[in-house]
Formats: C-alpha cells, structure tokens, sequence
C-alpha cells in the first residue's frame, strides 16, 4: 500500500474543489484536507458542480482516490457548551448543512473539534455533544463526523481517549462516527508519541483501530502533557522527525490518510505577514524518510525564486 500524504490546502470563492487539487499536486502530495471556507468563520459559498467535476476529472488524471479526502469544520462549532440556546443550535444546523455540502463535494471524512465546556465542566460537555451529534446524525449520509483528538487546551473536551470513548459510545448512529488523530495534540495532553503501539493499542481496546479515519500529522512546540496547543514543522518541534516517520510509516495506519498541519514559513525573519506553505518540503522529507535540517532556509529561497 502507498503512502496515503497530504496537508491541508484552500478551498478559494473561484477555483474551490480544483483549486484544493491544483495546489496538492503542486505539492507532490495525493491526498488533502480543507475547511469548506474560512476556518474561522461560518460564512460559506455555494458549491460549483462544474468546479466539482473539473476538479473529480483531475483527480482521476493523476490518480488521487476520493476517498482518502477530507473536510474540516470550522473550529468555532462549539457543541459542548449549550448556555446559550441560540448559538448550540445555530451549531448543530451549521454541522447538518456542512455535512450536505460535504455530500455535494463527494468528501465522506469531516473532522471535527469536539468542543469547549467553558465551565460547565467536561461531563455536561460530553453529554451535549452526545445531544449535538443524534441530532445532526439523525438521517442516513455516507459522510462520517471524526473527532477530533484535543490537545486539552482550556476547557477542550476529548482531551483523553476515554472522553473520545464517551462521546462515541453516546452516538447512535455509529456508521456515522469515527475519530481523527493529531500527533501534536496527542503529544500535547500527555501522551507519549514515541510509544505510537501503545497508544493504538489502547484506541484499539477503547474504541476500534478501524475507527481511526485520519491522522493529523504535526511536530510540536510544546513538550509532552503541556496541554497547549501549537504545531511545528516537521523535525523542529519536541517530537522530531524519527518518531513522526514511525508514526507515519506504522503498518496499522497504512490506510489512513496522513494530513499535514504545520505552520506556513514566514519569507525571512522580518515579514511576518509573508507566509509560505511548507508542504512540498515537509512530504518530500517524508517520502525520502531524511530529515532537512535546512527545512526553513530551502522554503524560504524557493518562495523568494518563484515571487520575483
Ligand atoms: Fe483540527
Ligand atoms: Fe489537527
Ligand atoms: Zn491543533
């Protein structure tokens, strides 16, 4: 089985699904992730068949499986905290109809952060989420929810694999559910990354390997049980290139597409609001299994080339 890689990319108001593909092969990758408009916010456009196909057609061309893609909603959903009865329900509709755009797109993988209690403490946030998700899984759709493995920032639940548990064994339609992997967040709660096997042998007994739909591939800035939550580029952060690549590498994740997630590279150390992705760099280090130690410095010079 080959290598299943690619990173997050943008889905733009014009070019929207073929503009995600162009900028893929731009990075060597054959896989992708992308929020259905700005991650941030909610505001989202009409999808584009024609873009839809255009973009399907290349796909094919360079032969990039559908069903290793994937949509990631907006991290403002908040379906954990309901105190205010407007906006978990504006939530819960937000999700129905990103999973219906996702049925448009053909994508059937949406990840999802599972939410913040924000003082209503971890228990009662579960359960509304619990509440969220029967109410927007309640219909039959090929598109799975993935949750999310929080880093345990604030008051994030899904911290641990027994909150992932939790909310998974409270959703009825367990079609419909599955769970995504972040190396980083995993790090960041207080897992031990460089164990990989022993981590998946505890989603094994918790909730199923075959649960496991996506593996957000990042290095981190923060060592391990921090409990914060910032990505680094690969090789630079506390968990290094070589556990990443056993992680990467691991026979029981073979299928699972790996999306990248590391911060883009400002073009020197000055202009910080000049930011490059990494990504091309980044998967050709892990194709090749060598680390760049020149990670930053070749992005740099091959963004400066390519802006004259
Ligand atoms: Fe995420
Ligand atoms: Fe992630
Ligand atoms: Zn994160």
């Amino acid at each position: 089985m080959d290598l299943i890689i690619g990173s997050h990319v943008s889905f733009t108001k014009d070019k929207q699904l073929l503009g995600c593909v162009e900028e893929t092969l731009s990075y060597g990758a054959n896989t992708f992730m992308f929020y259905t408009g700005a991650p941030q916010n909610t505001n989202r456009m009409e999808i584009d068949d024609n873009k839809t196909k255009e973009a399907i057609k290349l796909m094919e061309e360079n032969n990039i499986d559908y069903k290793n893609v994937v949509v990631h909603a907006p991290y403002i959903i908040n379906l954990a905290n309901n105190s205010d009865d407007e906006k978990w329900n504006f939530a819960i509709n937000f999700l129905k109809q990103e999973i219906s755009r996702c049925e448009k797109l053909g994508v059937d993988k949406l990840v999802l952060h599972p939410g913040s209690h924000v003082g209503l403490g971890s228990e009662v946030g579960i359960q509304n989420i619990i509440d969220a998700l029967n109410i927007v899984l309640n219909r039959k759709t090929n598109v799975k929810i993935l949750i999310e493995t929080m880093a345990g920032k604030g008051s994030e639940c899904g911290r641990n694999l027994d909150e992932v548990r939790k909310i998974i064994d409270g959703v009825d339609n367990k079609e419909c559910i599955g769970i995504c992997l972040d190396t980083c967040h995993l790090n960041d709660s207080g897992y031990d990354v460089n164990n990989f096997d022993k981590i998946l042998d505890e989603i094994d007994n918790k909730v199923g390997l075959d649960k496991i739909y996506c593996i957000h591939i990042n290095d981190s800035k923060n060592v391990c049980g921090a409990g914060k939550d910032r990505h680094e580029n690969i090789g630079l952060g506390t968990i290094g290139f070589d556990s990443l690549i056993n992680i990467i590498y691991n026979e029981r994740l073979s299928n699972i597409p790996k999306i990248l997630e590391t911060p883009y590279v400002s073009i020197d150390d000055n202009s910080k609001d000049k930011i490059y992705p990494p990504y091309k760099f980044e998967i050709e280090m892990i194709r090749n299994k060598i680390n760049n130690s020149n990670l930053i410095s070749d992005i740099r010079n091959y963004y400066k080339d390519i802006i004259k």
